[in-house]
């Protein structure tokens, strides 16, 4: 579904264990795309497909920008990058050195998953080893898809989540940071915190948000005035 120019908007197919949403910035026929997120294990063909049905030539997608490498985003990355193996991936530096590394621990979050997880899908250890091509840090501005975004470093529902934000169109991708509902991404898995995320919260909460586009769940297209404000304070006595 189309979300605004250049905005496009695939909805995760959750399973026992969740599916992100993927979000694609560029438009169709322009030779350059951007997918933000590719989700769950088993996703990459559904992924894909849903993108060509909007119009875009798969050759068009120059790149893979993560919020952040849990696997429920990042978990068919291997599949997409069999099928386009010259894609670059995009992640924060506290994301993206680990990942480079073999360093599995934020993509699964805790040991138990790691094992439902591996033996669930028969994935060894080292899958989620990546070359990073682009180490994205706070502050800068990424020109996707005709559009600047901002790239907003909020750590807390894991060290490297980053949003993106669109100052033009007030347009804001937060990851699993913030969703509809007044519901709040998990701050117990590894390199997450209560506290970090609470600081994110409120640095979200000075945005103009009218599109909010969360990692799961409902899209908002026409967000309450001081609605991330309002969140931070309901949780705020939760997060530290
Ligand atoms: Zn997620
Ligand atoms: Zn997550």
């Amino acid at each position: 579904m189309k979300v605004d120019d250049g905005v496009y908007f695939i909805q995760g197919q959750d399973e026992f264990i969740p599916d992100s949403h993927t979000y694609v910035l560029g438009e169709p026929g322009s030779g350059e795309a951007t997918i933000i997120d590719v989700g769950l294990m088993g996703k990459s063909q559904y992924k894909l497909e849903s993108i060509e049905a909007l119009g875009f030539d798969l050759k068009e997608i120059k790149r893979v920008l993560m919020t952040h490498t849990h696997l429920d985003h990042i978990g068919c990355l291997p599949e997409i990058l069999d099928v386009l193996p010259d894609l670059e991936l995009w992640v924060h530096e506290a994301e993206g050195r680990p990942l480079e590394q073999g360093d599995e621990r934020v993509v699964y979050g805790m040991e138990m998953f790691r094992s439902m997880c591996q033996s669930q899908y028969g994935i060894p250890d080292g899958k989620f080893t990546f070359q990073v091509h682009r180490k994205v840090t706070d502050g800068e501005s990424l020109d996707l898809g005709g559009a600047s975004w901002q790239v907003i470093h909020i750590p807390g529902h894991s060290p490297g989540s980053i949003a993106l934000y669109d100052a033009a169109r007030n347009i804001l991708i937060p990851g699993d940071t913030v969703y509809a509902d007044y519901a709040i991404g998990r701050f117990d898995l590894h390199g997450a915190s209560g506290a970090q995320l609470r600081d994110s919260l409120a640095r979200l909460a000075e945005l103009e948000v009218d599109i909010l586009l969360p990692g799961h769940n409902s899209i908002m297209t026409n967000v309450p005035k001081d609605y991330i404000n309002e969140v931070a304070r309901q949780w705020g006595p939760y997060l530290r």
